[in-house]
């Protein structure tokens, strides 16, 4: 019985720096990070460390996460009882949200970081690290899906959001609340969400092919970045003002967009779901969706970028991808 820890690189590896050059650079190894967490070896559980990656968060592709995802997966069918996977926390919960769409097992699959990396006071890598492993050893985290836990908080993949540049407590589910608590060592789980099965296993080639782009519209927005984007696109997604809306003059446009490929209409406000038939203006949600634009509900735009180029990935498309869209938002 052991726990599968894979690590990425990330702010909590980056205790080194380069000769000549400011900053921190990821130098720690998965055995360097064990090493240095007092309490880890009274879990009673080993670490199977592998390290896969060693960069900043945003240089991690989707093909380099499912390989990822692959060898935790395949660890816990040799019976480990959980995964940890340490990354950078800037693209974290779009890496943790992949994974939920696809993890297929009752084991826990935890994700963790730092913020503050190992040269600073007041690290958080090692209480994260510590944190994280409780959970993946800990029966009552078992079917509850990925799970990113920090801060001795633990959030639900599907619901969580980096929401600060700099605090250790920067991981919140704005819609949700944390799912569960570690409190003196114990993994408490207060609240269980539904579990939804996986999507099929994804061809990373083809997933490589697939395009999404995200627009955020903006005040006295032009459109003008729009114009083409189905001749390079396979997909977009839209951040729109609030319950999502966007200037009448981009309603036609977005519109157009639509007939050509799905366009998934999401909130840029952060928290909160977009809605369905409160209003009635040019450009407003009922006008979007009259015009063909997929309602995205309480999906972010993040998290909708990346469960749109699954589904299309998968060979989904017109009412397939609208249909499973309607099960994740
Ligand atoms: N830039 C870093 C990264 O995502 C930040 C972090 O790890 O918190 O790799």
């Amino acid at each position: 019985m052991s726990i599968a820890l894979l690590t990425l690189g990330g702010t909590i590896a980056m205790g080194g720096v380069d000769r000549g050059r400011p900053g921190v650079v990821t130098r720690l190894t998965g055995a360097d990070l064990t090493a240095a967490v007092p309490g880890l070896a009274d879990l009673g559980v080993p670490l199977d460390v592998r390290d896969a990656h060693a960069v900043p968060s945003a240089n991690l592709t989707y093909r380099q996460l499912l390989d990822v995802i692959g060898i935790a997966s395949a660890a816990v069918s040799d019976g480990a009882v959980g995964a940890v996977v340490t990354q950078g926390t800037d693209t974290l919960e779009e890496s943790a949200f992949l994974a939920d769409l696809v993890w297929p097992h009752a084991a826990p699959l935890v994700f963790t970081g730092a913020m503050r990396n190992p040269t600073l006071a007041g690290a958080d890598g090692p209480a994260n690290l510590l944190a994280a492993a409780r959970v993946a050893a800990a029966p009552a985290a078992r079917d509850l899906g990925v799970l990113v836990v920090a801060n001795d908080e633990v959030h639900a993949a599907r619901w969580v959001r980096k929401t600060h540049s700099t605090s250790t407590a920067t991981f919140a589910s704005p819609n949700a609340g944390p799912v569960g608590q570690v409190i003196e060592g114990e993994v408490r789980v207060l609240a269980r969400p539904e579990r939804r099965d996986p999507l099929p296993p994804v061809d990373p080639d083809r997933l490589d092919a697939v395009r999404v782009a995200l627009y955020p519209v903006t005040l006295d927005d032009d459109g003008l970045l729009l114009a083409g984007v189905a001749d390079s696109h396979h997909g977009l997604v839209v951040a729109g003002f609030g319950v999502g809306h966007v200037p009448a003059a981009l309603a036609p446009l977005l519109g157009d967009l639509a007939g050509r490929m799905p366009v998934l209409l999401t909130s840029r406000a952060g928290a909160g779901s977009v809605l369905r038939q409160t209003y009635g203006a040019v450009g407003s949600e009922t006008d979007l969706q009259r015009r063909g634009l997929l309602n995205g509900g309480l999906l972010d735009p993040y998290k909708g970028r990346v469960l749109l180029r699954l589904l299309l990935a998968a060979g989904l498309d017109g009412d397939a991808v609208a249909g499973a869209l309607a099960r994740y938002r």
